[in-house]
Order: C-alpha cells, then structure tokens, then sequence
C-alpha cells in the first residue's frame, strides 16, 4: 500500500526498483489534467518523514497575474456563430488579425502574431481560433534529473507537431521590479527566472512584458533549456493588451520524452541558480549548459539588459 503524506505519496519505481516521491497533480486540480511530480527522496522516505517537495514553494496559476485594469478585452471580437476559421473572412477576429492556427487549432507553420478571439467574441467555446486560453491539454511529469540539471518536464503521452502545451505563467511585472527581484536573487543565490518577451514597434520602441514565475507560476517554470528545443515560445494575446508566452511544439513528442524549450529564443529568460540546481559558471556568473545538443551554445543564454 503505497503511504500517503501531505500531498505527496510513496510509489515503487518499477524500472529501477527504487522508492519514488510522487505529487499526483501539482496544480491541485487547476489544470484539465494532472501535473505529476516524482522525485527519489531515500532520506524522506527512510526517516518516515513526510517528504516535501525539495523545491520552494509557489502557488500554482494557470494564467498570468496581470494588474487587474490590464485584464479586460481590448478589441470589439467578432459576431460569428461558428468556428471562425471555417471562414475567416467573415470573422472580425481573423480578418483584423491574421489567424495563426489552423481549423484544427494548430500552429501554422508561419506564425503570424497570436491573436484569440475573447470574451467579446460570440463564437463557441469550441471555436479553432480559441487554443492558449484553453490551457494545458496533455499530461506532463515533473521530474529531477539525475544529474546536476535540476528539475526538467516529460511528456506523458504524443504531442503532436503545432499543438499548444502550456503558457509560461507568471505574476507580470516591470522592469524596475524585475531588475530589483533578479538582483536580490542573485546575491542570495536562490533561483529566479525571469521571462522577458520583448516585442518591436513600427516606431522601433521595444515593450517589455515581464514574467516572474517564482511565487505565482505553472509547470512551465520546471521545463528545462535546450539549444536544440522541442518547444518554441510564441506571443498570444486573449483577453488582455499584455500578452502571454505560450509554448507549442516544434516537432512530435512521443510519451517520456522531455519537453525544452530555447531560453534565448524570441522571448529572453535570466536565469541564477546555485545549489542543487544548474552549475554557476565563473564565466561572468554565466550558467554551463547541459542539454547534450550537438549545437550546444555552451552556457544558458543570459540577458545582460535586465
Ligand atoms: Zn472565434
Ligand atoms: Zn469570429
Ligand atoms: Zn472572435
């Protein structure tokens, strides 16, 4: 009978025969399917006590903290009574905006900028231009890695080529507080990732969207870098002016496969962690990186601007 604790439970790891740690769904029920975390704990296990889990505490949101003046519609939506992409140009929505998925709510391949028709919107819940604000669909495991990597997600079923993931979730911030926060982290030595989207105006300014996941965050905040991702990070724009990073896969995912995404890709991700976690280089503080690429850049991609 496996032993229940807090929220955590003890199960026989059948491949390596070893004791694991499991949480069945980290997000308490807030995402449509569960978020395991499983990790090996001999010494929780052995001094019976109730094993919590060896990363800080945070309170699990499935969509971004944003000012709450941010958080309203920002264009009229559309009157369709259907899909808008069975057609796309009767619908407000695609029209103004390019439609950046097909009628199955894929990507497409050129990815126009993601906008999703809202809550003023009167097609169906069901509508294809409707996908990140539908959040996680697939399962996924949290889990440690072996070796000095800290913590990484697996998927546990296919994912097919063009399908969303997840959002990278987030209290957003600006830039003065995100600099304070990742100077603070810094010095001492606990981990921050901060997510920076910066996106182009036509008059050449750069906005910031700032994203902490560190106290308010999603299985996002485990999903480990890669050089060579298999996950690409996308701006989607739902309900609100400031946008979301969502994550959706450049290539079919088959079930046990890790899922990364670039740190350094169209959006920016600082990252400082020392402990258990990723080695600290001396390198500038840079971070060595592990992800085992044959395009490996060498160190975790690191912003100097923020
Ligand atoms: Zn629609
Ligand atoms: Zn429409
Ligand atoms: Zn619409």
């Amino acid at each position: 009978m496996p032993k229940s604790c807090d929220h955590s439970q003890i199960e026989l790891d059948a491949s390596t025969g070893m004791s694991l740690v499991v949480i069945q769904d980290l997000s308490g029920g807030k995402e449509n399917v569960p978020v395991r975390a499983e990790w090996h704990d001999a010494d929780g296990i052995q001094s019976n006590a109730s094993p919590s889990p060896p990363f800080r505490a945070f309170q699990y949101i499935t969509r971004n903290l944003i000012p709450p003046q941010a958080a309203e519609p920002f264009y009229d939506g559309c009157t369709c009574q259907h899909s808008c992409l069975d057609m796309p140009s009767a619908c407000a929505c695609t029209t103004t905006h390019a439609p950046a998925y097909t009628q199955m709510g894929f990507l497409k391949l050129e990815t126009p900028p993601i906008y999703e028709c809202n809550s003023n919107c009167t097609c169906p819940r069901t509508c294809s231009n409707r996908v990140v604000q539908h959040g996680l669909k697939a399962p996924l495991c949290v889990f440690k890695h072996d070796s000095n990597k800290g913590w990484g997600v697996r998927a546990l079923s296919v994912i097919l080529a063009g399908a969303f993931v997840t959002e990278y979730a987030g209290e957003v911030i600006g830039t003065k507080e995100a600099e304070r926060r990742w100077i603070e982290m810094k010095k001492t030595g606990s981990s921050n990732y901060i997510l920076c989207l910066r996106e182009y105006g036509p008059d050449g300014q750069v906005y910031r969207t700032n994203i902490d996941p560190l106290r308010f965050g999603n299985v996002a905040r485990f999903i480990s870098h890669s050089c060579s991702p298999n996950l690409g990070m996308h701006i989607a724009r739902i309900d609100s002016i400031v946008p979301s990073a969502a994550l959706f896969v450049l290539r079919d995912i088959q079930p046990g496969e890790e899922l990364t995404f670039d740190y350094g890709g169209s959006a920016s991700l600082n990252w400082a962690e020392s402990g258990d976690g990723v080695i600290e280089n001396a390198h500038d503080g840079r971070i060595e990186c592990l992800c085992g690429s044959s395009n490996c850049r060498g160190y975790l991609p690191y912003d100097p601007a923020l």
